[in-house]
């Protein structure tokens, strides 16, 4: 090798190579690299050039660099802003063996690498196969210097060739250096044979999909053509009839009594719907949305005076007792009156004023109403008669399982099948923008990660935002402050706190027989005679059989099961009747008799009368969402080691409750008159029948510590005496929630004593019928010991 090459310039290059005999443009930045270019172009116009280990290092060192390179010619170069553009060409590769300086800029040391050119017929055959592949690839579109691909196709030496490739295969840095480095010809271009087979492939696939691409495009477009040719033969043939749609649409957006805004949005949309092809499939939703926007009551009231004496007369016309409810419901209205008259007075003093906000919430109540009780005790049917009494719609929707805040609120316009929330559909329904807006069970919404309704619940009801509430489908504010929203639900333990603060509670405990019974005999009864269709004075219900009717088929704390009965009865008189002539109809009298030939068995036998005082069974009282009710808890005692068996579906407070009751009666044993070690040789086995339905709460320790102690004294418990109270490892009887509601259902039991603990005393002061307090005897306890006196007479503790 010529000495004047062994010691050169280096320059590192990022990440490309020049091959020897291939010629490539390159710009230097870099200021060691411009004085390397610099210094080789005053001297012999050569250079070494390196690709460096990794692309990223800006300032490389002798050991960023790969062994192996190039030494190259400048051909040309220009200076530009500080950096040099040079055409350089390969002319032999090399190894760096040593670096000779660093500064300003690297200089080394280096050798020849020869190369093994093999010439057998195997280099022929992978030649030709080569430059085959090539011409494919070139075909399919691969992008490569014209020139050089004249040139290879010309013939070159295979080595010429596996160079000439190298430079232009779509590979990765490290794989070209590699290439490189490869010293035998044949073994370089088979590499290359493999490399460029990928490229062939993906080229083709490429091609494919540009194919169907292209086929897809043409096919719409021609589509389109075709479309608008229909269209414009349609025009010509004055069978447009867009133009007429439109203007009827404009037309509609004019009557339609619509704030500006929501006014200029549906005009809007409209012009756009205008210029849509019918056969756009994004024209339905467009049409959709206006069809909204249209048909929503922007202006529609009904009139709205409400005159409390009259409201007050549809409330008792409606319904029966409830007389505390009624009379909070009036006050209510007043108030809602009274308030809507102030600010009427304010608004024209302060006519300028542009707060709506302030506006409405001096209109309307702070507060909601809020109907919380067990169902069918007619918490829907108040609202109906309120919306009567105010002249308004009424419409009801139903909360429950709710748990998407797009239900509240709408989900967006992009998505496919999109609509308003419900309540904008409620305001739809009831075609009036103040109607009685009744959002049932609000305890059953959920919330989860698609939002939490209630928030946007929240801002439905309430007067300071209300007035341009947000529906996301809608995109225009719908004003909601004329609404007179009541919500209703079972429960209020799960409604979320922000909720509940805003609500104004009115409770509906559930009725006693007595009530039942007028209600049937002077609401229900009529109701279902209308509705099915039977005659006036033909059906006669006796007051007895109505009686039993409440007993034995029904087990409620409203009336709707009662109801259900009555309809079932005229349901089987209408066919009866439906099938003689209207003259021929005879009075029919339903008596006790009869009731098993329209209703079927009774449903509930076993009343309490009937059953024996038992040893190790006592009465509770439970609340549930359906009311209150009376419960059963069985004690039995097996041999055994002294476990507690706890079986009926109790909840964990249940069962720290019947511990805590275990416990108590072991600490007991010398006042019960046992032995001290009483226990050890049994297990008690706690149940709670009816053990499909899942029960919680403390508040049957009580009851349980009964039951427990009348199985280990062997003395029976009177079932006439149910009881509540959550207890302490002492024996002490502590306050429970549910007073009204477990009262009312013990009565409907037909219990004689009630015993609750002295806390709850207080709770009786609600409005609980007279005929409940004075058929009932009420034990007020805070000590087990008096809780077992009332319960097991015969028990006398030492
Ligand atoms: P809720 O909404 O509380 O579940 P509903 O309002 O649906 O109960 O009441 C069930 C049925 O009982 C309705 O037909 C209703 O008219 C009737 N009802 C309930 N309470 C009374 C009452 N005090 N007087 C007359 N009818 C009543």
């Amino acid at each position: 090798m010529d000495n004047s090459l062994s010691i050169l310039p280096v320059v590192p290059i990022r990440d490309g190579i020049v091959f020897p005999g291939t010629e490539m443009i390159l710009t230097f930045g870099r200021q060691r690299s411009v004085s390397s270019i610099e210094a080789a172009q005053n001297s012999g116009k050569r250079v070494i050039l390196v690709m460096q280990k990794n692309a990223n290092i800006n300032d490389p060192s002798p050991s960023d660099l790969n062994e192996i390179g190039t030494v190259a010619e400048i051909v040309q170069m220009m200076r530009n802003e500080g950096e040099i553009n040079a055409l350089v060409r390969g002319i032999m590769k090399v190894k760096i063996t040593s670096f000779e300086a660093v500064e300003p800029f690297l200089v080394a040391r280096v050798e020849e690498v020869p190369e093994l050119v093999e010439e057998d017929d195997q280099m022929h055959a992978l030649f030709n196969h080569l430059t085959n592949q090539l011409r494919q690839a070139v075909k399919l579109g691969k992008s490569m210097d014209f020139l050089t691909f004249m040139n290879v196709m010309s013939g070159v030496t295979p080595q010429v060739l596996s160079y000439q490739l190298a430079g232009v295969l779509d590979i990765k840095p490290s794989e070209r250096q590699q290439l490189l480095e490869e010293v035998s010809v044949k073994g370089r271009l088979e590499r290359e044979s493999g490399f460029l087979s990928n490229e062939v492939k993906v080229l083709e696939l490429e091609k494919k999909i540009a194919t169907k691409t292209q086929e897809k495009f043409e096919k719409n477009v021609k589509e389109q053509v075709l479309r608008e040719r229909i269209k414009t033969i349609e025009k010509e043939l004055g069978e447009d009839d867009e133009n007429k749609d439109t203007k009827e649409l404009m037309e509609k957006v004019k009557k339609a009594g619509m704030p500006d805004e929501v006014k200029s949005k549906a005009e809007k949309e409209i012009k756009r719907l205008a210029q849509m092809s019918q056969y756009n499939p994004e024209a339905s939703y467009v049409r959709t949305y206006v069809d909204w926007l249209l048909e929503l009551p922007w202006s529609i009231e009904t009139p709205n005076n409400v005159v409390i004496k009259d409201a007050e007369k549809v409330l008792h016309e409606d319904h029966y007792g409830l007389a505390k409810i009624k009379e909070r419901i009036l006050e209510y209205l007043a108030v809602m009156k009274l308030r809507a008259r102030q600010a009427q007075v304010e608004g024209v003093v302060d006519n300028q004023s542009t707060d709506t906000a302030k506006k409405n919430k001096a209109k309307s109540s702070p507060t909601i109403l809020c109907f919380v009780g067990p169902p069918g005790v007619g918490k829907t049917s108040i609202g109906k008669s309120i919306a009567r009494s105010m002249g308004r719609k009424f419409v009801k929707m139903s909360l429950g399982g709710m748990r998407d805040e797009a239900e509240i609120r709408g989900h967006r316009r992009t998505y496919v099948g999109a609509m308003p929330g419900r309540i904008i559909q409620g305001v739809k329904q009831a075609g009036t923008k103040n109607p009685v807006f009744m959002l049932d069970e609000i305890d059953k919404v959920g919330s989860d990660f698609r939002g939490d309704p209630s928030a946007a619940l929240l801002e439905a009801l309430d007067p300071e935002q209300n007035y341009a509430f947000s529906d996301h489908y809608l995109e225009v504010a719908f004003d909601l402050s004329d609404v007179f929203f009541i919500t209703t639900c079972n429960q209020l333990d799960t409604i979320p706190p922000a909720l509940r603060d805003r609500l104004e509670i009115i409770r509906f405990a559930g009725y006693t027989e007595d009530e039942k019974f007028y209600i049937a005999k002077d609401y229900l009864f009529e109701k279902q005679r209308e509705v099915h269709g039977v005659p006036k004075g033909v059906v006669t219900l006796e007051d007895s059989a109505l009686r039993e009717i409440i007993r034995k088929y029904t087990k409620e704390a409203g009336v709707r099961s009662l109801e259900r009965e009555v309809s079932t009865i005229f349901r089987k008189i209408a066919k009866i009747i439906a099938e003689v002539e209207p003259k021929d109809v005879k009075p029919i009298v339903v008596a006790i008799a009869d009731l098993h030939k329209y209703l079927g068995p009774y449903k509930y036998t076993a009343s309490l009368a009937e059953i024996d005082d038992e040893i190790g069974m006592s009465t509770g009282m439970a609340w549930t969402e359906a009311g209150g009710d009376i419960l059963f808890i069985e004690v039995a005692l097996m041999p055994g080691r002294g476990t507690l068996i706890l079986t009926g579906q109790l909840g964990d407070v249940m069962k720290e409750s019947a511990q805590a009751a275990l416990s108590y009666v072991r600490s007991r044993w010398k006042a019960l008159g046992l032995t001290e070690k009483f226990y050890q040789k049994l297990d008690v086995h706690v149940h709670v029948p009816e053990g499909a339905v899942p029960k919680d709460g403390p508040s049957a320790g009580a009851a349980m510590a009964t039951a427990i102690v009348s199985a280990f004294v062997k003395k029976p418990v009177r079932k006439m005496v149910s009881m509540t109270g959550e207890i302490t490892l002492r024996g002490r009887v502590l306050e429970i929630g549910g007073v009204k509601e477990k009262v009312l259902a013990a009565h409907r039991a037909g219990i004689t004593d009630v015993i609750l603990p002295k806390n709850n005393k207080k709770d009786l002061e609600e409005d609980i019928p007279q005929k409940v307090m004075s058929d009932l005897k009420f034990h007020f306890v805070e000590h087990m010991d008096q809780v077992l006196k009332v319960a097991i007479p015969k028990l006398k503790l030492k």
